[in-house]
């Protein structure tokens, strides 16, 4: 280690950046956000340190620098495109014992800059000791994946508990412990999802445990119910990848490819519980029940759905066990399959000239029948996606158009959408069921109807190989 890393207290204490261009409005913003009193010297100030000079109240003048500048200072920049001057503040301040640091100078620069993190007061500093700034910026972005946005509100949660915590548990092990489960469990999850009032009850129900002499309560199980999205892992949210590398056990079926199931902890315990299963070791028991028997065993238990939970994902269902257990759970939202299909098959679902409105429904009815309301569904400038339609696909086709839907109503399948091998097949509705059967297409699949699939050959990015025409 060749720097060492320390956060230095800079509020109220005055600081001196020598320029007035972007580099030293970098500098000035930082030291400035940290509550010192900045002072900028140059002939002349650039958009950006005029902007910030009247934001944040940072003090101008123009002149020459002098030993008188450097008085008191906690810390001081020489940002000039002037390199003489920036030397001589360097000089300046290194016989005013004031640590210095000049722009693109390594050599002339008693500490640097690191790239920062901050999360709300939470700060991660990352250095390369000046060698590769681009990789610490890289590695800042790593952790900006990993560290959730709310991770400010965490700690001053922690710190607002940290008296009553210290006097309820004495030993300090067991306090660490404690904290453990805090920053690593539901509570922790909670104050993240912004539900600080159930996560002060959470705190509350085990500080009366343990007044009450009870043993402390385990690590308590919960459950995450987490969109994973139509199938491109890059497109799963920040918090699903963070509680996918948490799981400790891992509920998943057919809709979740490897490429997604990959990315959850690698120890983590893997549930195949899709419908196609062969495998016997399935419980029979419904996912809702083996949900609740995994959190109260204390594990935390990951359901990964494709796309988003609460779209045809039966979400709802399987939270209404846990809810009547009393088990803590969260629904994390995902990019659904109408979404990814849409946006990679290149149709957007609304457009000003094409459709002012969209509806998701399901082709996939009880006992066969589909049970749509096609009057509201057919209607001008409305794009109607249909979930789990394929199999139902001529019946579907025969119906719309019963129901006074145009046969030549542009449509377009989009099978495994976002996947590498996806596959389009467009054209109009009355010979949709006839292209689907000759590409073959197979689940997962989805139909959309409507004259925004005639903007695909003006946005299409993706080229699918086996291409039916559009008429
Ligand atoms: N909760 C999911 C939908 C589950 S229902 C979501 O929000 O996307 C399952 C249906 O979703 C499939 O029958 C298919 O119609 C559609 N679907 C899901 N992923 C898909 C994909 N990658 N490509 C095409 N259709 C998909």
């Amino acid at each position: 280690m060749d720097l060492l890393p320390v956060f230095q207290d800079v509020k109220g204490r005055p600081v001196l950046v020598v320029g007035g261009g972007t580099a030293a409005a970098r500098k000035a913003e930082l030291v400035s956000r940290a509550g010192a009193a900045v002072t900028v010297i140059a002939p002349g100030l650039g958009e950006d340190l005029a902007r910030l000079a009247a934001e944040r109240g940072i003090a101008h003048r123009t002149g020459d620098v002098g030993a008188a500048d450097l008085e008191g200072c906690a810390l001081a920049f020489g940002a000039s495109d002037d390199m003489a001057l920036n030397e001589l503040v360097y000089d300046l301040a290194v016989a005013a014992g004031v640590p210095v640091n000049i722009v693109d100078r390594p050599e002339l620069c008693q500490f640097i800059m690191p790239a920062i993190l901050d999360r709300d007061g939470v700060v991660v500093a990352v250095s390369s000791g000046g060698d590769a700034p681009l990789l610490t910026r890289m590695m800042k972005a790593r952790f900006e994946t990993l560290v959730p946005t709310a991770y400010g509100r965490l700690a001053r949660f922690g710190g607002a508990w940290r008296d009553r915590v210290k006097a309820a548990i004495t030993d300090g092990d067991l306090r660490r412990r404690f904290w453990e489960n805090v920053f690593e469990g539901p509570v922790a999850e909670l104050v993240f999802s912004g539900r600080e009032s159930e996560a002060a009850h959470a705190m509350e129900a085990q500080l009366d445990d343990i007044a009450g002499g009870k043993a402390a309560r385990g690590p308590v199980g919960e459950v995450w119910l987490v969109g994973a999205g139509p199938g491109d892992p890059d497109l799963l949210t920040f918090r699903a990848l963070r509680l996918m590398q948490q799981a400790e056990v891992v509920l998943y079926d057919r809709l979740i490819g490897d490429g997604i199931l990959n990315m959850v902890r690698r120890d983590a315990e893997r549930i195949y519980v899709g419908k196609a299963a062969k495998n016997h070791t399935v419980p029979q028991e419904d996912i809702g029940h083996m949900l609740v028997r995994l959190a109260g065993e204390g594990k935390r238990v990951l359901r990964l759905k494709g796309g988003d939970p609460f779209i045809f994902g039966r979400g709802g269902e399987e939270i209404e066990a846990l809810a009547a257990e009393g088990i803590p759970f969260q629904v994390v939202p995902g990019i659904t399959a109408a979404s990814g299909c849409a946006c990679y098959a290149g149709i957007p679902l609304t457009h000003r000239d094409h459709a002012q409105a969209c509806v998701f429904v399901t082709g996939h009815g009880k006992d066969e029948k589909l049970g749509l309301d096609w009057e509201a569904l057919i209607r001008p400038g409305q794009t109607i996606v249909i979930y789990m339609g394929l199999s139902m696909l001529p019946k579907l086709v025969k119906e719309y158009c019963a129901h006074g839907g145009a046969a030549d109503m542009p449509a377009a399948i989009v099978e495994k959408g976002t996947h590498p091998d996806q596959r389009v097949v467009s054209g109009p509705i009355g010979e949709l069921p006839s292209l689907a059967a000759k590409a073959g297409l197979g689940p997962p699949s989805l139909i959309i109807i409507g004259t925004v699939v005639t903007l695909r050959g003006d946005l299409a990015w993706y080229e699918a190989e086996e291409e039916a025409e559009i008429v």
